[in-house]
């Protein structure tokens, strides 16, 4: 045995063993993800590293996991070089392993911050823009929480068409229709239930009233429209070829 000194206390321990092996024996904590007793140290998640002053006098920080023990050897487990090492590996860590909760939870034992959770949303603000730009309804803004933006609906402008949800490059935004309700969802939280109408020639719902509302109140009637249908897209294509080749006809027989 030999004696080794752990944060200013001497502890004995086996000649051979690692500073990692040797402080979890004496129920001191270190973190550790690629640690298995069964296995090689690989020092690869670079989160068990102890500071350690050399014979120059300089404190640096080493990996307890294969850092051996010897007579005499002074580590601390904690301070600030110890905790700027493990900040450092738990944010590298978290490059490659971002929705690991696995990960959060050790830092968050450690008192590391690692910041919110990734939603999946890259903060394109195409939503906020096409919204705004192209539909002109505004409904959804960025907002700040706990220091970071985040795509939020603005209380009741949500028109339910769904350009947001068709041009997010993600799946953040989501849009589900079903029982003649459409339902667009931001991450888990609906920002809106909107009933669905009726094409007038086909039966099947496709579009919300406040959308149809929005476009007439956008476009106009156009003068020369005598009445008005609710047609879907694929009807209004129909009527449309229907209404051109009979025009064709009538200039033909003139
Ligand atoms: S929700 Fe989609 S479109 Fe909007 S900012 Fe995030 S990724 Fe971009």
């Amino acid at each position: 045995m030999i004696t080794i000194i752990i944060d200013g206390v001497n502890y004995s321990v086996e000649r051979g063993m690692t500073v990692l092996e040797a402080a979890r024996a004496n129920a001191i904590d270190i973190p550790a993800l690629c640690f298995h007793p069964a296995l090689q140290p690989s020092g690869a998640c670079k989160l068990c590293a102890v500071e350690v002053t050399g014979s120059s006098g300089r404190a640096t920080t080493i990996l307890s996991c294969v850092l051996k023990v010897k007579e005499g050897l002074s580590v601390k487990t904690q301070g600030e070089l110890v905790d700027n090492a493990r900040i450092k590996a738990f944010r590298k860590l978290l490059t490659m392993a971002p929705q690991s909760m696995k990960i959060r939870g050790l830092a968050d034992h450690y008192g590391v911050d690692l910041g919110p959770p990734p939603d999946g949303c890259i903060r394109c603000r195409l939503c906020v823009r096409v919204c705004k730009e192209i539909v002109g309804a505004t409904a959804l803004r960025m907002e700040k929480q706990d220091g970071t933006d985040y795509v939020a609906p603005i209380e009741g402008r949500c028109i339910g068409c769904g350009t947001c949800v068709n041009i997010c490059p993600t799946d953040v935004i989501r849009m589900e229709d079903q029982d003649n309700i459409r339902t667009i969802s931001i991450r888990d939280s609906v920002i809106g239930r909107h009933p669905l109408e009726i094409c007038e020639a086909c039966g099947k719902r496709y579009a919300t009233p406040k959308f149809l509302a929005h476009i007439e109140a956008r476009t106009g009637l156009h003068p020369h429209v005598k009445e008005e249908h609710h047609y879907c897209p694929t009807c209004a294509k129909f009527m449309s070829d229907r209404v051109k080749s009979f025009s064709r006809q009538t200039r033909r027989l003139r």
